[in-house]
């Protein structure tokens, strides 16, 4: 391993890059910013090298964009250092939910966002004197953000020095924005890549895409429509260019991926040792090609492996072994693009997508974009072909497509919702609703999402006045700054405590967080399969059993079947079969269960530890549905219009007696716009509604707006935790959001003011 450490460029750079890091410390800068292409050894060498020069007093904090980086290169550096294990000696690791380190630990290797919550506390920065940042080039939200505190902590901490290190990168303006930092360039050792275009796949595949826009995915659609074929000779009248409009600007041609595949194995493209290295832009895709390539290539010697954030390390480290006799072909997200380097690759395949994150500004939701990615992002890839030996690319767009790309992503903070890094830059006293630190990042963010960000935190309850136009954060501002989920979410599991179903509301909140329903979908149309039909319904009327006694919630009901499945003994098939009755993912749970414990500890360490107290209404569920109700609105509430509404005299009310005489039976607004309820949803079946508003988590635009899952609030419930609606009384009557009337009288009024202002208190005291 030592003789590999030393043949890597990273190595014969030991000298230059050590002479730089106390050049800058001299000058008072403190400052390096280090480039080269990836796999050179930024990343498991520079860290070492500073340690060996300091081997008693350097503590050294690497921060990586993605956690399997982290865990993986701390591995890797563990092993170099002949220490077995992270976490054993000098190197160890945290990241979200695992963590391995010690007392003797020196290179704590983290995700961006543990090093964000580590500045958090008092002191963070006292014992740390080296922090790295590495791919600062993807310019996500967080390096950004890190990048701006630390440039704030060099002010500040004399002894702190900061490395920025990344594959490529706009080092000018980077170095600018470090006071003129000094740079050093690690030249490369890579070899020439040939590149094939769309053009040439087809053209050494002879690949005929279908004509017709066939639904991705399905081999046995594949079969039954018959339209693409292997050979050209079969289909000799579609001309080239034609089949190129086929498959160009769709998303991945999992056939094609196939053929090529094969192609590049029957004719040895890779040679005798290399790899093949397949883009794809997620997990979901990956699964499909695998299964697709795996059919087209049955009987050839290929080991496909998958490669993505979400596996287990065992998983992941099969990638770096040799597989004598057998083509290793690794289906990989964009982490293999520069911070997992595959040693033996010299073929890349690149369907030249990758998944964005984005987010919707109207409904303040966000999103993941399938898109093409840059230029940038795919000479990265390419390179990656190039490393052992001259290589080869073939990437799955045209040579037209390829041209109008665009040249970088953009930074992810001109396309994300602020309010979670507005709420921490707050607690930290970095930014103070001026806008002062915002303002001061490389790529400021604009106005527009800074004051989207500060009013949906005022909404929530979570930002107080503070003098001369400026913003602090409130009581409940604190306690959510201390929780690592989207605010929303944050406020659900304060209200849970405070209201006494704790353990209700976390695995409501872990519920709604882990991102896909654990609920898969289950279709009670009748189909060929009887069988499966018949084992449909019986779980159709399973979860109508389950929505019932939970109160008519699909947030509760998540929470329901979290708890039932939680409280089985583990092993023995129980909790299974409970997954199977109810059509749950039992992933799905697994990663709920992760989340609740994360999310529980967050909880104890901001003052609401679990206890009798914390539960004491756990046999409610109306109680965890105001919860819920208190988390949501008003930011994502919608009203219900029903038969037995009273219509105002008004232009509004006019359109809906007309609805109604159209035969609508409910009908959804969220402001000007009309909402439906999700087939998915169980509200979708229930089809009387008992309240005026439903609160939602999420909202889906395909062919309508669609509300994922929904609960009944009631007027009463949003009056006292509905956050700042427009309560008005007019003539003894109060009307809420200009919508709901009930009569006024001064019990409720006096009931809200003790209501909130022993809420305050309570949040102030702990
Ligand atoms: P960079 O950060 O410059 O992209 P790295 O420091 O990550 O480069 O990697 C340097 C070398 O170490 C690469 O050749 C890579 O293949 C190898 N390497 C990294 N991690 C592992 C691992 N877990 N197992 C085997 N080799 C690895
Ligand atoms: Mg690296």
């Amino acid at each position: 391993m030592e003789r590999q450490r030393k043949s890597l460029p990273a190595w014969k750079a030991r000298d230059d890059f050590l002479a730089k890091l106390d050049e800058s410390c001299k000058s008072g800068n403190r400052v390096v910013l280090v480039t080269g292409d990836t796999g050179c050894g930024k990343t498991t060498q520079i860290p070492q090298f500073i340690l060996e020069e300091n081997p008693t007093s350097a503590k050294i904090v690497i921060a990586q964009p993605r956690r399997l980086a982290a865990t993986g290169v701390a591995g890797r550096v563990a092993d170099e250092r002949g220490e077995h294990q992270a976490g054993r000696a000098s190197v160890g690791y945290v990241v979200r939910g695992d963590s391995a380190f010690c007392k003797d630990t020196r290179l704590l290797f983290c995700t961006f966002g543990i090093l964000l919550r580590q500045l958090q506390s008092e002191g963070a920065l006292d014992s740390i004197t080296h922090i790295v940042i590495d791919e600062v080039h993807e310019r996500n939200l967080d390096g950004d953000i890190l990048m701006g505190l630390l440039r704030k902590s060099l002010k500040t901490v004399p002894h702190l020095k900061v490395i920025l290190m990344s594959a490529t990168l706009d080092a000018d303006r980077f170095a600018a924005y470090w006071g003129n930092a000094p740079r050093l360039h690690i030249p490369g050792r890579t070899f020439p890549v040939q590149d094939f275009m769309l053009e040439d796949v087809l053209e050494l595949t002879g690949y005929n895409p279908p004509k017709r826009k066939r639904k991705q995915g399905g081999f046995n659609n594949y079969h039954q429509q018959n339209h693409g074929s292997e050979t050209k000779e079969e289909q000799p009248q579609v001309s080239l260019e034609d089949r190129v409009k086929r498959v160009d600007q769709t998303s991945v041609d999992y056939f094609l991926l196939a053929f090529l595949v094969k192609y590049i194995v029957q004719s040895n493209q890779m040679g005798s040792d290399g790899s093949i290295l397949v883009f794809l832009q997620g997990v979901g895709e990956i699964s499909q090609a695998q299964k697709i390539v795996e059919s087209i290539t049955q009987g050839m010697s290929i080991l496909l492996l998958p490669l993505h954030g979400s596996l287990q390390p065992q998983e992941q480290s099969k990638i770096f072994r040799n597989t004598p006799g057998q083509v290793k072909v690794i289906l990989s997200t964009n982490v293999a693009e520069t911070s997992i380097t595959i040693p033996d690759c010299t073929v890349v395949i690149d369907s030249c997508r990758e998944k964005q994150s984005s987010y919707d500004p109207i409904n303040r939701m966000p999103m993941l974009l399938d898109q093409f990615a840059s230029k940038a992002s795919l000479k990265q890839r390419r390179g990656r072909a190039g490393r052992v030996r001259s290589g080869k690319c073939y990437k799955l767009i045209s040579k037209a497509t390829f041209s109008k790309l665009n040249d970088h992503t953009a930074p992810e903070i001109s396309r994300c919702a602020l309010d979670q890094t507005l709420l921490s830059l707050l607690f930290l006293g970095a930014e103070d609703g001026t806008g002062r630190f915002l303002q001061r990042l490389l790529d400021p963010p604009s106005q527009a999402s800074v004051n989207a960000a500060t009013s949906s935190l005022q909404k929530m309850g979570a930002l107080e006045q503070a003098e001369a136009g400026k913003l602090r954060l409130s009581p409940l501002g604190m306690h959510l700054a201390g929780i690592p989920a989207n605010p929303s979410i944050g406020k659900l599991l304060v209200m849970g405590s405070i209201l006494g179903c704790r353990t209700g509301a976390l695995a409501m909140a872990a519920g709604l967080s882990v991102g896909r329903s654990p609920f898969l979908r289950v279709d009670g149309r009748p189909n060929r399969n009887s069988e499966d039909n018949g084992k449909n319904q019986l779980i159709l009327e399973e979860r109508s059993k389950l929505f019932e006694t939970c109160g008519n919630s699909d947030h509760s009901m998540i929470a329901a079947a979290f708890m039932n499945w939680n409280n089985l003994p583990a092993g023995g098939g129980r909790r299974k079969r409970y997954c199977e009755s109810l059509g749950l993912s039992f992933n799905g749970m697994r990663d709920i269960a992760q989340l609740v414990n994360q999310y529980g500890s967050s909880l104890s360490i901001s003052g609401f530890p679990s206890s009798v107290e914390s539960d004491r209404n756990a046999q409610s569920w109306r109680v965890l549905r105001t919860c819920a109700i208190s988390a949501m609105a008003p930011d994502q509430l919608v009203r219900v219009y029903r038969p037995s509404t009273k219509y105002e005299d008004t232009a509004e009310g006019a359109k809906l007696k007309e609805g109604e005489a159209r035969g609508h039976k409910f009908y959804i607004r969220r402001s000007e716009e009309r909402v439906f309820i999700h087939p998915s949803s169980n509200m979708f079946s229930v089809g009387t509604y008992s309240c005026p508003w439903l609160v939602f988590h999420s909202m889906i635009r395909t062919s309508k707006p669609f509300l994922r899952e929904a609960t009944e609030c009631s007027a009463y419930s949003l009056l006292l935790f509905g956050g700042p609606l427009t309560v008005e009384a007019r003539n003894s009557v109060i009307h809420i959001d200009g919508w709901v009337r009930l009569s006024a009288n001064a019990k409720i009024g006096a009931l809200i003011q003790g209501l909130r202002s022993k809420m305050d208190d309570l949040l102030r005291k702990k």
